[in-house]
């Protein structure tokens, strides 16, 4: 086989715009000296970051995770929270960080999020919020949610690290619940190399977030609540700043990909995607793909082990649930038969390379290599 460029290719790869563009940001912050702390970048970039999405308040983080650990804290959780066993695994560890039990209920099988019509048997005297993912940037049930919530008095936190741009009826979905949390990781469509955000509604809770971040500081004499260190710095910011430029044509290529994908796939025996829902305009910076073993004819992992050896990486996201990893196993809460679907689906899930200049060329390599793969 003729060697390709391209190849390994992985499941994405981060998107950087021209450096030539950078350096006039890198002069600034080299001339002026402000490195962090709320500096010109981090302010434009959270006025700039609430216009694209269309939210109220936003708080820059240096990470999803501390933004996700932190909006627990804005929100004073504790107790027991409900949350999927199908997601990254910060999710739920951002849970245990703030000494909250985290009670895993099964996924609805059509998107993959959260089954709404599951979480009021879980509930219980302790139980305070639901944490709930856009999984695959797939928005949650969110009006069922939200009733649930109003009828049990819970605060719910959606962790919208996938869903970045992503609309319903043309409103940003990080509008939802009490908080939403978002992450810039170098994975993700929109990154900042590493970064965060909680999307607030009003300006007491913004107000609140921000003293969280910059270790409980409201005046340079007072500290209000015991903060952490979540400040997003200067070169992250004005990295933000950039890609927002290139964000539209980004999810615009990717949508070229997954369109080929989902159509050249749809003949395959034994390999089923998700469907588009209606109304909503998706990232598409995942492409999971499940394949029925009895009638594809190889197991998942044949593959993903056939496809590794070709130098194509494509990702068991979310394989093992976090509910089957050591460190969540003993939770009353994490046994399979609790969560069926969740456990099925993640036996079955390969999500394959997209990412916005993923090569033509390598896109129809990966269809043939699943074809090859099915008919060896
Ligand atoms: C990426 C991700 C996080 C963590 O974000 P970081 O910025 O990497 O800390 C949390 N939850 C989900 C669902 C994610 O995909």
């Amino acid at each position: 086989m003729k060697k390709n460029r391209d190849l390994p290719t992985y499941v994405t790869k981060p998107f950087l715009p021209p450096l030539a563009e950078f350096e006039p940001y890198l002069k600034e912050i080299w001339d002026t000296r402000w490195l962090t702390n709320n500096g010109k970048f981090h302010q434009e970039l959270e006025q700039k970051l609430c216009e694209y999405l269309g939210v109220k308040y936003i708080s820059l983080f240096s990470n999803g995770t501390l933004a996700l650990i932190t909006a627990l804290q804005a929100l004073k959780i504790t107790g027991e929270v409900i949350t999927t066993p199908y997601s990254f695994v910060a999710s739920t560890h951002a849970l245990w960080w703030n000494k909250i039990r985290p009670v895993f209920v099964d996924i609805e099988p059509d998107f993959l999020t959260i089954d709404p019509a599951k979480i009021e048997s879980a509930i219980t005297p302790q139980t305070t919020a639901i944490l709930a993912v856009h999984v695959y940037g797939n928005p949650c049930r969110t009006k069922e949610i939200q009733r649930i919530a109003d009828l049990y008095g819970l605060k719910v936190i959606y962790d919208a690290c996938h869903a970045f741009g992503v609309m319903q009826k043309n409103k940003s979905i990080s509008n939802f619940g009490d908080l939403a949390v978002l992450s810039f990781h170098a994975t993700k469509i929109y990154t900042t190399f590493e970064g965060g955000a909680i999307v607030s509604h009003d300006e007491k809770m913004k107000e609140r977030i921000d003293y969280l971040k910059n270790f409980g500081f409201a005046d340079e004499l007072a500290v209000v609540i015991p903060g952490i260190n979540g400040k997003m710095n200067e070169f992250q910011a004005a990295l933000g700043v950039l890609q927002l430029k290139y964000i539209d044509k980004l999810i615009t290529k990717s949508k070229e990909i997954a369109d080929f994908y989902r159509k050249s796939l749809s003949c395959v025996r034994g390999i089923n995607m998700l469907n588009e829902m209606e109304e909503t305009r998706h990232n598409y910076s995942f492409f999971p793909i499940f394949i029925d073993e009895k009638k594809f004819g190889k197991s998942r992992d044949q593959v993903y082990s056939f496809l590794k050896n070709k130098e194509i990486h494509a990702r068991r996201y979310f394989y093992p649930l976090i509910s089957d990893f050591p460190a969540y196993k003993f939770l009353e809460s994490a046994n399979h038969k609790n969560l069926s679907i969740a456990y099925n689906i993640a036996l079955r899930v390969l999500c394959l390379p997209i990412y916005p200049d993923l090569n033509h060329e390598i896109c129809k390599e990966i269809v043939n290599k699943i074809k090859e793969c099915q008919d060896e």
